[in-house]
């Protein structure tokens, strides 16, 4: 590797300067890379040359013809100020950060330009410019040792170097006429390769890749030739176009029971509007949307019960994921006032075990969980054709384990997914005569006659239809109970009155 002597520096460091260069840009065009050198320029420029440090600090007066601006103090302030305004404005309680800039496209192109006049006009032996290709800094690395520094100070949160932070500020530094000196470029570009091949429509737009591309089509010379420096002076700094804050998702998880026969899963939308009151999701994820400060929410749940199926006892798992939330610091104080919360806003549906914030591989259980684990129901049945005389013996079927049914997909549900035949396993039942009290507590209403409505109480793999196992659907689920006991069948009422698995 070429040492660049101190008297070499000295003369690039003026060259850079004379040429319309921030003292930080001429550091990083050198190669410095501590960050000690960027956070106190000044004080540190004076050591290598004589230069006074009023002029200097006078030459940051006006924009970098490189940065634009991007590096120097009078952008780091608006930049500071405006950050901090949006974290407080949005209310972002992360005590981490992770820092993210955009600057303008044309900066790449500027440094190649300085290079090249640096090479014709510097007398210095080319080793060394060759050697000064291969260290310039990038801008942005630059920018975030002295920047990274200030804004943990400003916002009183410390930056996440190792791991990523969480929370994440973007900030876009744009520059008005950032498109002028490439689409010179590349008007001279094509004069020149006019007998050569056509280059594409898209190679034309103003981007990043497109303006790494010219360069590589383009020498030091001809970089000399198309432009002079004050072609590409700049008249004004960059401005902070936008800074955005973001928050990546959290996940709370727990159980439910759904205590209502009339209340469907997630909010019903027919064109844009919303055809019921509530649901479970609005119930379970809105409070804690709110509390959370979340952007929005999806809703993710251990499968799914119909409208006018309730679930008792054990409950369903669920999680919500809350993207962008702004309140992170979730506490288990936080979290049990919360489920208090939503178990005390509605009797529809009710938290059964605790909230807990949930990691991915929580989730991954939740996920396979839906395929994996047994389901236990209890369903109100109804013996249509039983009289006193011939009521079928029910206690046969609490001998049957492990019975294999085949089960085409419902007719209920063919218009949403149809699916070829599938077969399912029920592990076990037990069936008896309900009591009056039973019929009544789990049908809501009163009926006159209730000597022929029987309890059962099932065992089943995941994702087998009960409703339709009790009365076949018209010959689609093979058996059904129907078959079992050879007479009519239908279901009144259902419950899920446990889902195996450990949650959460
Ligand atoms: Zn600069």
């Amino acid at each position: 590797m070429y040492t660049i002597s101190t008297e070499e520096e000295k003369k690039i460091l003026y060259f850079l300067k004379s040429r319309g260069c921030c003292l930080r840009c001429c550091l990083r065009f050198i190669g410095y890379r501590t960050s000690d050198c960027y956070c106190k320029p000044f004080e540190f420029a004076a050591q290598i040359d004589s230069f006074d440090m009023k002029d200097h600090i006078s030459s940051e007066e006006t924009s970098c013809i490189v940065c634009l601006g991007v590096l120097q103090d009078k952008t780091q302030e608006k930049v500071v100020i405006k950050v901090i305004e949006e974290v407080k404005k949005k209310g972002y309680d992360c005590t981490t950060f992770t820092c993210a800039l955009t600057v303008p496209v044309s900066v790449k192109l500027r440094e190649h330009i300085l290079y090249a006049h640096m090479s014709k006009e510097l007398d210095i032996h080319k080793s060394v410019i060759d050697a000064l290709r291969t260290r310039l800094q990038n801008i942005k690395d630059i920018w975030k040792s002295f920047m990274i520094p200030k804004l943990e100070q400003a916002m009183k949160k410390s930056a996440d170097l190792l791991t990523p932070s969480p929370f994440l500020i973007e900030i876009f530094l744009t520059y008005a006429n950032d498109e002028v000196i490439f689409k010179e470029l590349m008007n001279k570009h094509k004069e020149g390769n006019n007998k050569q091949k056509k280059r594409k429509c898209n190679d034309n737009i103003f981007s990043r890749k497109n303006i790494e591309t010219l360069l590589i089509e383009t020498t030091d010379e001809q970089l000399v030739q198309h432009f002079t420096i004050s072609q590409i002076v700049s008249k004004m700094f960059v401005s902070v176009d936008n800074i955005l804050c973001s928050h990546s998702s959290i996940f709370i998880g727990g159980c439910y029971n759904k205590f209502s026969r009339k209340l469907s899963q997630t909010p019903w939308f027919i064109n844009g509007e919303k055809k019921v009151d509530t649901s479970v999701q609005d119930l379970l994820c809105n409070p804690i949307a709110e509390t959370m400060k979340a952007e929005s929410i999806k809703f993710l749940s251990s499968g799914r019960e119909d409208v006018d199926v309730r679930n008792i006892y054990g409950g369903r798992p669920f999680a919500v994921e809350l993207l962008n939330p702004r309140m992170t610091n979730i506490t288990n104080e936080l979290l049990r006032h919360l489920a208090a919360n939503i178990n005390q806003l509605t009797k529809q549906v009710q938290i059964t075990s605790g909230l807990k914030v949930l990691s991915r591989l929580d989730l991954k259980k939740l996920k396979e969980g839906e395929n994996v684990k047994t389901k236990f129901y209890r369903a109100l049945c109804v013996c249509q054709s039983a009289n006193g005389d011939s009521l079928p013996q029910l206690e046969n079927l609490n001998e049957l384990k492990n019975i294999k049914i085949i089960q085409k997909t419902p007719v209920r549900v063919l218009h949403r997914r149809p699916l070829n035949p599938r077969m399912r396993i029920i592990y076990e039942m037990r069936v008896r005569w309900a009591k009056p009290h039973e019929v009544k507590k789990l049908l809501q209403i009163s009926v006159e006659s209730t000597n022929m409505f029987f309890i059962l109480d099932v065992k089943t793999q995941a994702g087998t239809y009960v409703k339709e196992f009790v009365h076949g659907d018209f010959g689609r689920t093979k058996p059904s109970l129907c078959d079992l006991l050879n007479t009519e069948v239908d279901i009144v009422a259902l419950d899920v009155t446990g889902i195996n698995l450990q949650w959460p």
